[in-house]
């Protein structure tokens, strides 16, 4: 019987679990065994009850789990102490931030661990079933917005009433990703007029398809993969003046702009925010990676001349519900690639599972 483990996760801020009650019942019925460390959960309110309830063993201690699995499951990379716990030969599936070079990739090598890399899972259409990357990118987006909306002065909607009317706030949003594509759309529902931003030329379709006007600049930098890639001295000098004529117009701005295996590109510098009205907002989402805005200070909420700039760190696990049961869902949906019939069968020839694979014995992926 194939054995499959979540542990709790024990990084900072992370309230996130890997698998929710709810997935773990539908793994039971194909008969695979489910063990939990007890209290995994507990960050995101699923008790170890109703683990109990769906058919997991819940065990009181992480190296039980660790050393009795054949897949684990996580959100954040394990700890090195983790790694050596990991019973030999197991898989591990979760994110890894392998361009770190992280110490425990060496034992996973020594144990004879393979490991896929969530971030390595190609984003494409036909992989958004188990693309971890674009579920909590959606939640990303989305509670950007709502920590826009609380930090601003201004009502979002459009407001006419007996006390007179009260103008729409306009909503810029940089970078229309997965979680730029989500934030547009909150702030449209929430009643902002909105504008977005971008280098890759498909992105303004999408922009416009969730009722944003998109500002056309001359610098179009498409990359590979369909991802973005980092612009020249001298896109950014164009790219700068085009945009802090917006960025002085807007009431919000987020930011979610990335370039795969860099620092997020700056994007924001001071002068532009020296333009914006005091009470203007700036939700920097790309914090996490360095942040798009010049004043950004990861983690924090700053002031300068009237304007609140926020880098909010680890975004969907601020929201840990709904982001605990979207990562459950893809974990599950990445489960059936390689379990069959109730057996591992690692068929390295399918696609989602060649392009994430990072480590299995005798090779490394990076
Ligand atoms: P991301 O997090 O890597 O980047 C966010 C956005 O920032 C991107 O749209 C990028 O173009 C933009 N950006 C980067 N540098 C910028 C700059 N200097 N100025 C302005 N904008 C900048 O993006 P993501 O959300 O992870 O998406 C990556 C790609 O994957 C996109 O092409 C997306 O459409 C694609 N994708 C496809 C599917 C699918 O179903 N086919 C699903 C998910 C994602």
């Amino acid at each position: 019987m194939v054995r499959v483990g979540i542990i709790k996760e024990r990084r900072e801020n992370e309230r996130r679990v890997s698998l929710v009650p709810a997935d773990i019942k539908k793994l039971v019925s194909k008969g695979i065994e489910v063990l939990v460390e007890r209290g995994s959960g507990e960050g995101a309110y699923f008790l170890d009850g109703e683990y109990e309830e769906a058919g997991a063993r819940v065990l009181n201690d992480a190296k039980e789990v660790l050393s009795n699995v054949d897949i684990l499951i996580k959100v954040q990379p394990p700890s090195l102490e983790e790694a050596k716990a990991l019973k030999e030969g197991a898989i591990y599936i979760g994110f890894t931030r392998y361009w770190e070079n992280p110490e425990y990739l060496n034992v996973f090598s020594e144990r004879g661990i393979t490991a896929f890399a969530l971030e390595k899972i190609p984003r494409t259409t036909k992989a958004q079933f188990v693309d971890v990357l674009s579920s909590q990118a959606t939640i990303a987006g989305y509670k950007a917005v709502i920590l826009a909306a609380d930090l601003s002065p201004h009502l979002f909607p459009m407001l006419t009433t007996a006390a007179g009317t009260l103008k729409p706030a306009k909503v810029l949003v940089i970078g229309v990703g997965v979680a730029g594509l989500q934030a547009l759309a909150t702030a449209k529902r929430l009643g902002a007029l909105t504008f977005a931003y971008d280098i890759r030329p498909a992105a303004k379709h999408d922009a416009q398809s969730v009722g944003a006007k998109f500002l056309e600049s001359p610098v179009w930098a498409e990359g590979v993969g369909g991802y973005a890639r980092e612009l020249t001295e001298e896109e950014r000098r164009i790219q700068h003046e085009f945009l802090a004529k917006h960025i002085g117009n807007s009431d919000v701005v987020i930011t979610t702009a990335q370039v795969p295996g860099k620092r997020a590109p700056l994007i924001i510098t001071k002068d532009m925010v020296e333009k914006m009205k005091p009470g203007s907002v700036i939700v920097d989402i790309a914090a996490d990676n360095g942040g798009n805005c010049e004043l950004t200070k990861p983690g924090e909420v700053v002031e300068y001349n009237g304007v609140k700039i926020a880098g909010p760190l680890n975004v969907p696990s601020s929201v840990p519900r709904p982001a605990s049961e979207m990562f459950s869902k893809n974990m599950a949906n990445f489960l059936e690639l390689i379990i069959k019939d109730g057996q591992i069968k690692l068929d390295f020839g399918e696609e989602i599972l060649e392009k994430s694979l990072l480590i299995k014995p005798g090779v490394k992926n990076e």
